[in-house]
């Protein structure tokens, strides 16, 4: 699995690669998507290395969390979008191919054919009430 030591993320953050950054903070940094969805992509990162949001203790994720509004509206202003979407990836599955927490900022615009697929379906009779019982047995645990 990938660690600090091979994490491209973890070289932006030790400026030992480059990136076009655009905020920096003492926790976290924003940089272009090299690879952007749309114009002004963004990233947004914690410097610590974190491979999934699971792995984040909870006051690192509420400090990285505090300067989205702020990134987003930066997004909108200097891109020209209506709307922008938020996306984090956790776990090859999810489509997650650089193993340190980031968020994409992605700008969006009438008609940008960037699509959202979001198949919503449906739970058998019960299963629902039986998983919202895990959930919150689950989450009586490991609260916080
Ligand atoms: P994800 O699939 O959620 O892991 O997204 C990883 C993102 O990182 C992709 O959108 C890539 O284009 C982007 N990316 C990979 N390497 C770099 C890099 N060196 N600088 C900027 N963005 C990168
Ligand atoms: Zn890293």
């Amino acid at each position: 699995m990938n660690d600090k030591s091979d994490c491209v993320f973890c070289k932006i953050v030790a400026g030992e690669m480059p990136a076009k950054i655009v905020y920096e903070s003492e926790t976290a940094l924003a940089f272009l998507d090299i690879g952007p969805v749309a114009q002004g992509h963004l990233l947004v990162i914690p410097k610590d290395h974190y491979s999934r949001l699971s792995d984040m203790p909870a006051e690192a994720c509420a400090t990285l969390a505090a300067d989205l509004p702020g990134l987003a509206r930066a997004v909108l202003t200097v891109t020209g979008a209506s709307a922008f979407n938020l996306l984090q990836n956790n776990g090859r599955v999810a489509g997650q191919v650089v193993e340190h927490v980031h968020f994409h900022l992605i700008p969006r615009k009438a008609g940008d054919g960037l699509g959202y697929r979001w198949e919503a379906g449906e739970y058998p009779p019960g299963r629902d009430v039986e998983i919202a019982e895990a959930y919150k047995a689950a989450l009586a645990q490991t609260a916080g």
